[in-house]
């Protein structure tokens, strides 16, 4: 990553550690840990509760329905952002995960968490 100069990388390190931590707070608002291997899933708060008024469970349903792409969406950034952060520990922050190459800077301006070299972008 020598395209990347230490105070660059010291600044994107903020800035995913600033995102990571909006990205928990979004989760817990909108999400629960479901399992042990810590996924997020879209939250039906109080759907297995003891009221049983069936306007409550169709709003709570349809709550689900818009929660879980958000929480998908929101689960994929936040996994993006652990991998970005663990790069920078390693060493290998700012290298294409195709290619190994330099992912350019404005690029990562962009997007701090980006994988992928613009060649090999989506
Ligand atoms: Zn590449």
């Amino acid at each position: 990553m020598k395209h990347l100069r230490q105070t660059d990388i010291d600044e994107f390190h903020d800035l995913l550690e600033t995102e990571k931590a909006q990205l928990e707070e979004d989760l817990a608002a909108h999400g629960r840990v479901q399992n042990e291997s810590g996924d997020w899933q879209g939250n039906s708060s109080g759907l297995m509760g003891e009221e049983a008024d069936p306007n409550d469970a169709a709003d709570q349903i349809e709550e689900l329905v818009t929660n879980v792409p958000l929480v998908e969406e929101l689960e994929a950034k936040h996994h993006d952002v652990e991998d970005a952060i663990e790069k920078i520990d390693r060493g290998t922050y700012g290298l294409c995960e195709e290619c190994d190459g330099p992912i350019p800077l404005a690029r990562i301006k962009v997007n701090p968490s980006a994988r992928t070299c613009l060649e090999h972008a989506e």
